[in-house]
Order: structure tokens, then sequence, then C-alpha cells
């Protein structure tokens, strides 16, 4: 939805498309850090390097299955805390991580060798905008029931459009319906 109004319409699309493309409808934000260490130093402390804490943030640990010493540690963070990231350069938002896990994960300045780190995030990438649709309540009652109804020959399919905001189950609901749509001439 926030990069519907990206593309030209003409006639213009309903205006509760219009609203709802022009920042009516909330998106969540979401970031996800990737740090790559030297070793898995968190395993000599009997962690296995997944773990949820109160900021709110998740720590992943993608390379659990893979061998060899380095590892990689993942945050997945989400609405205020990926936005106040996504301010940051990537080598602050780094830093800033790293400073906090110090309560996560104790003496990680003094055993780690920090090799690579990037990020990526959905605001900030070009072609979503957000992670998934959030809307408010407000927003949900006004314009939920229009996200999906077919425009003459155009039919909107996504998570955005159904009931399962921020699943995959919501892309191929959608998915369904709109190829029913179309299969079914409406
Ligand atoms: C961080 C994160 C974690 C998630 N975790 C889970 C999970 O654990 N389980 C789960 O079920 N779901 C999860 N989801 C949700 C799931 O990924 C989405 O609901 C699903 O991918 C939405 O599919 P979609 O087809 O609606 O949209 P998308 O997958 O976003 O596809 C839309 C596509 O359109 C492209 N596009 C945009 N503009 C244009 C244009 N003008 N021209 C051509 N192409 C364009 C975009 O680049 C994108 O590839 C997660 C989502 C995020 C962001």
């Amino acid at each position: 939805m926030p990069v519907l109004n990206r593309i030209q319409f003409s006639p213009q699309l309903s205006d509760a498309k219009v609203e709802a493309s022009s920042g009516g409808y909330d998106y969540a934000a979401s970031t996800r850090v990737f740090m790559q260490f030297a070793n898995r130093f968190w395993e000599s402390e009997g962690l296995n390097g997944w773990g949820n804490t109160d900021w709110p943030e998740e720590i992943w640990h993608p390379t659990w299955d893979r061998g060899g010493a380095r590892g990689l540690l993942m945050s997945y963070l989400f609405y205020d805390r990926a936005v106040e990231l996504d301010q940051l350069s990537e080598e602050n938002g780094t830093q800033h991580l790293l400073n906090r896990w110090t309560n996560v994960f104790p003496g990680v300045y003094d055993n780690i060798e920090l090799e690579h780190s990037t990020s990526h995030s959905w605001v900030l990438q070009e072609w979503s905008g957000g992670a998934w649709a959030s809307p408010t309540e407000e927003q949900n009652e006004a314009l939920a029931s229009h996200i999906g109804v077919a425009e003459g020959r155009i039919h909107f399919a996504g998570e955005h459009a159904s009931d399962y905001h921020g699943w995959m189950q919501g892309a191929l609901v959608s998915g369904l319906r709109a190829a029913t749509e179309i299969h079914e001439g409406e």
C-alpha cells in the first residue's frame, strides 16, 4: 500500500484507495541487523544465540546449524525500535545494538570479534515502504473493506488486502480471491 501511489492510474483509483496509499493506512516498521562474529562467543556462556528482550527485540542465530567457528546473530526489531534504528548510520546502529547487548551477553565487548554487519529496513526499502499493514481501529473500519475491491479490470491482492495482516496466509488468501475474480470475470 505505501508504494501504490507511485503508480499513476487513469482514471484515478477510488478515494479510499488514494487515502490508504497516501499514508492513511498505517504500516508496521521492521528492521533486521545481522552481525558476523569470528567466533560464537555466546556458546561459551552456555547460550544458544536465541532470545527475546524487553526492548522489544528478538535475537536470532541464523547460523545455528552451520559448521565452522564463525557465527551470525540477528537483531529483529519492530515498530518504534526499528524506526529509531533506521535513523542511525549503519555503524552507529551496530554500536547501539552492541551497547544494548551488554545486558544480554555480559562481556560482549571483551569476547567478540565483529567481522561485518549489515541491516535491512522494510521502511527504507524503496519498493516496500513498510513491513506489513498495521492499521489503527479507525483506519481499519473506514478503509479495510475497500482495499481489496477490484476497480474495473484492476484487481488487488496482498496481505494488506486480506484479514491476515503480516502473514503469508494473507498474501495467499487474497491472491486466490483475486484470481477467482479474474477467472469469473467480475
Ligand atoms: C520482517 C518480516 C517478517 C515476517 N515474518 C513472517 C512470518 O514469520 N510468517 C508469515 O507468514 N509472514 C511473515 N511476514 C509477512 C509476509 O512476509 C508478508 O505478509 C507477505 O510476504 C506479503 O506478501 P505480498 O505478496 O502481499 O507482498 P510482498 O511480498 O511485499 O510483495 C509485493 C512485491 O511487489 C513489489 N513491488 C512494489 N512496487 C512495485 C511496482 N511498482 N512494480 C512491480 N513490483 C512492485 C515489491 O518489491 C514486492 O516484491 C513477515 C514480513 C516481514 C516484513
